[in-house]
C-alpha cells in the first residue's frame, strides 16, 4: 500500500524536526502531484496508525493536490491542464508539452508553543 509507505516517511521526517526543536508537533501539510494517486482518507488513516504512540499521535495532516501543469508551445504559457479538456487558457491552443508532476513535499510542520516554563 502507497500511502503506508508515505505515512512512515511523513511520520520519520515530522519526529526528527520535533526531536531537534524539542517541541510537541500539532499540525502538517504535505503536496502531491495529481499523478501521484494518493487516496487522502487512506493516507490520513495510515498516518493516525503511524502516529499512534508517538509525539505525533492527534496531528492534523492536509493533503494538497497540485495538479498536472503544462506549457503552451505557441505562446509559453504555464497553465494547469484540465485532463478532458487540454488546452492553453491564453491562446487557446492545444499544442502544449506537460511539465513533470509536482512531487511529493511535505510542506509545513506546526509546533505546539511551548514558551512558557511550566512544570
Ligand atoms: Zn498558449
Amino acid at each position: 500500500m502507497h500511502e503506508a509507505t508515505v505515512a512512515q516517511s511523513l511520520i520519520e521526517v515530522i519526529l526528527q524536526e520535533a526531536r531537534k526543536r524539542n517541541a510537541r508537533p500539532v499540525r502538517a501539510k504535505m503536496s502531491c502531484g495529481e499523478l501521484n494517486r494518493i487516496n487522502d482518507d487512506v493516507l490520513s488513516f495510515a498516518f493516525e496508525a503511524v502516529a499512534q504512540g508517538t509525539p505525533c499521535e492527534g496531528m492534523t495532516l492536509r493533503i494538497e493536490h497540485k495538479p498536472l501543469q503544462g506549457r503552451c508551445k505557441p505562446c509559453g504559457r504555464v497553465f494547469a491542464v484540465d485532463v478532458s479538456n487540454p488546452h492553453c487558457p491564453g491562446c487557446r491552443s492545444e499544442e502544449f508539452e506537460l511539465l513533470p508532476d509536482a512531487p511529493l513535499v511535505l510542506d509545513e510542520i506546526e509546533f505546539e508553543r511551548a514558551d512558557d516554563g511550566e512544570g
